[in-house]
C-alpha cells in the first residue's frame, strides 16, 4: 500500500495539527521549508509494507488580494491532481461561505476526497452531525470524519479510512 494524500482547507482550520497527529510517532521525515505558510510539508508514514506520503499545503485563501496570495492559491491548487485522496478539512464555525473556493474545485477531482470536520473537542455531539449533514447536503464526499487533530480523538480511525482507499 503506498499513496500520497493532499491535505487542503482555509488557514487555521488545523491541517499541520491534523498532519503532526497523523504522522506522529511513525513518522520518517518532515521537511519543513521556512515560512511554513509558503512551502507545503511533507510527512512520510511508513511500515514494512506500506508507504503514506502527506502533503499540508499552504492555506488556500478566498479573493486574494495581492500577488502573493494569489500565487500561494495556485500552488495549492496545482497538487490537486496527483494526489490519491484528497483531504478537505473544515471546522466548526459561522465562515462556511469561505471554503466555497475550495468546494468549486473539489466538485472536479476523481479521486476520493475526504471531508475531515476538525475541531470538534469544541462543540457537542449534536452540532457535529449537524454539520455532518450540512456539508454533505453541500457536496457529497466519499468519506466523512469528525476529528480532533489537538486531542487526537479520532486520528487513528482517520488514517484507518485513509488506509482503505491506498
Ligand atoms: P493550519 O493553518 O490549517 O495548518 O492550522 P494549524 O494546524 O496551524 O492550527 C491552527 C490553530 O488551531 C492552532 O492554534 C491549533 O492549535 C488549533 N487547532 C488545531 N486543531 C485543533 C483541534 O482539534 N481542536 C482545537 N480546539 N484547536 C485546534
Ligand atoms: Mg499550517
Amino acid at each position: 500500500q503506498s499513496g500520497f494524500v493532499n491535505i487542503i482547507g482555509r488557514p487555521n482550520v488545523g491541517k499541520s495539527t491534523l498532519m503532526n497527529a497523523l504522522v506522529g510517532e511513525r513518522m520518517s521525515i518532515i521537511t519543513n521549508k521556512p515560512q511554513t505558510t509558503r512551502h507545503r510539508i511533507i510527512g512520510l508514514v511508513s511500515g514494512d509494507d506500506y508507504q503514506v506520503v502527506f502533503s499540508d499545503t499552504p492555506g488556500v485563501i478566498e479573493a486574494p488580494s495581492y500577488r502573493m496570495q494569489e500565487s500561494m492559491n495556485q500552488f495549492a491548487f496545482s497538487t490537486f491532481e496527483d494526489a490519491d485522496i484528497m483531504m478537505f478539512v473544515t471546522e466548526p464555525g459561522e465562515h462556511y461561505a469561505d471554503d466555497d473556493p475550495i468546494i468549486q474545485r473539489l466538485q472536479n477531482v476523481k479521486v476520493p476526497f475526504f471531508l475531515v470536520i476538525n475541531k470538534i473537542d469544541t462543540v457537542d455531539d449534536g452540532k457535529v452531525l449537524e454539520l455532518i449533514k450540512l456539508w454533505n447536503d453541500r457536496i457529497s464526499f466519499t468519506e466523512t470524519i469528525p476529528v480532533s487533530a489537538l486531542q487526537k480523538v479520532n486520528t487513528e480511525r482517520l488514517m484507518e479510512v485513509v488506509m482503505k482507499y491506498l
